[in-house]
């Protein structure tokens, strides 16, 4: 493909993107005054390469979900094939078509077993949004309809839309008018790094699960109609609890009857070394969000994972559900999940996270465990993070919220690596293709970025 190498204006690029576009998650005034933006032109497995020709180690995976690393010909050609066998038709008023229906069931045979039916949405919060939708037609259907409170946990991430926002525990957002589902409630996290202080981290995953039991019986069991959380926070921090806690929690779960649902957005397609987060916990959910890897992000799409209970529920109450998405199983972007699933299977890259890379990146990770800006380092699979701390014993932070973690991301960027910083945490989520020698390189830039941050922060 190097023949389609295509040179680029890339001056006039950032002048027109600053002029007419207006990117997600930015503050723009900082952005312009930095002279705009990197302007990204290709990639090939797990390097991106910028419109100067620099070559970036991509450690993040795009936003967390281009698992089988970039340049696949084999999802292009997926694409490519189903646009012109059938570019788009719908789903809805009976009439279905093959990538749609041989995608429902390859990821269905991904679940447990009591998960047999999927809903197919295209992105994670818009599956998030269909998830809160089902939990409220499954209590009217099944004959609870005063069960209506949904609680979720603070810093949580579950999108972007209103459902999403307000499902998610992210306060700047809450402040922008995300909060705006008065029925959605949240409780502590399971962030022991942060809040745990002396207490033994066994100790302090039961009392984070013990929140919700709080929470349940402060609304009346009676109205509570779902739980909703990631395995491990992703976009909070990369935050794993203690092992405590998810037992614990499917526990209050199901002595309230109130169902779980698993955002698999981040941990599903093999970033903890199984194919889904819940494995990895052993977590028992009513309800699956699926997006990021399901497709590798080279289209969107995203996917609700319905267990029986549910499904067999609506569908014996005869009524139609009013809810679906024009693009709900796009052709093109099923025929590509589907090519995606096929090769995760082929590569075994599942495994791979199990067995090689997953325990070569938690030895790793622990080189910067001494280093004078770090608190802790953790790893699960491949995703990872690096506390940033001013104190390492107190596990003080810099002030304001968020600066050590900007100081640090900048001297990755500089040094053509990605890492992403979540406050002041550093995180990682690289392609699951990446190779032991790749986590080297990546690492090599850390220590380099964070001595720099150390200096700058005034710790060396
Ligand atoms: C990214 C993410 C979402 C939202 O997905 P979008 O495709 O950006 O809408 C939801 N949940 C989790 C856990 C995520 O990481």
């Amino acid at each position: 493909m190097t023949e389609m190498i295509r040179n680029y204006d890339v001056e006039a690029l950032v002048r027109s993107d600053t002029a007419h576009h207006l990117h997600p998650f930015t503050d723009h005034k900082g952005l312009h005054g930095e002279g705009g933006a990197r302007i990204i032109t290709r990639a090939e497995g797990v390097y991106l390469y910028d419109g100067h020709g620099a070559r970036i180690l991509d450690g993040m995976a795009g936003l967390w979900c281009v698992n089988v690393g970039y340049g696949r010909k084999e999802l292009a050609e997926a694409a490519y094939r189903q646009m012109l066998e059938l570019p788009f038709y719908n789903t809805f008023f009976k009439t279905s078509h093959p990538p749609a229906i041989e995608l429902a069931d390859k990821v269905a045979s991904k679940l447990p077993a009591n998960f047999n039916r999927v809903f197919f949405a295209n992105s994670g919060s818009e599956a998030n949004d269909t998830n809160l939708r089902l939990v409220h037609h499954y209590w009217q259907c099944a004959g609870k309809p005063e069960k209506v409170n949904v609680i979720s946990r603070e810093n949580a991430y579950h999108g972007s839309t209103v459902a999403g926002a307000a499902l998610g525990g992210m306060k700047p957002m809450h402040k922008q008018g995300g909060a705006l589902i008065p029925t959605i409630h949240h409780i502590m996290q399971p962030y022991w790094f942060k809040d745990g202080g002396d207490t033994d981290p066994g100790e302090f995953g039961l009392k984070a699960a013990k929140a919700l039991e709080d929470k349940i019986l402060e609304l009346g069991p009676d109205t509570v109609a779902a739980f909703i959380a990631e395995p491990i926070q992703g976009a909070g921090g990369v935050i794993i609890p203690p092992d405590t806690y998810w037992p614990e929690i499917q526990r209050i779960c199901r002595d309230y009857d109130v169902l779980l649902i698993c955002d698999e957005v981040i941990c599903g397609f093999g970033r903890t070394g199984n194919w889904f987060g819940l494995e990895t916990f052993g977590i028992e959910p009513d309800l699956i969000t699926m997006a990021k890897g399901l497709s590798s992000g080279y289209l969107p799409i995203a996917a609700c994972g319905v267990s029986d209970r549910i499904a067999d529920t609506i569908m014996a109450n005869g009524g139609e559900f009013y809810h679906g998405y024009t693009y709900s199983g796009h052709p093109a972007a099923c025929a590509v999940a589907l090519a995606n699933i096929e090769l995760l299977e082929k590569e075994k890259l599942v495994e791979k996270v199990a067995t090689e890379t997953g325990p070569y990146l938690a030895e790793a990770i622990k080189r910067f465990d001494d280093h004078p800006l770090v608190g802790e380092t953790r790893s699960r699979g491949l995703i990872g993070a690096i506390e940033l701390v001013k104190d390492k014993k107190t596990r003080e932070r810099f002030k304001p919220d968020g600066k050590a973690g900007t100081v640090t991301r900048d001297h990755f960027f500089k040094r053509n690596a990605i890492m992403r910083s979540c406050g002041d945490v550093m995180v990682l989520s690289p392609p699951l293709i990446i190779e032991k020698t790749e986590i080297d390189a990546l690492f090599d830039v850390a220590e380099q970025a964070l001595d720099a941050a150390a200096k700058d922060l005034g710790l060396m």
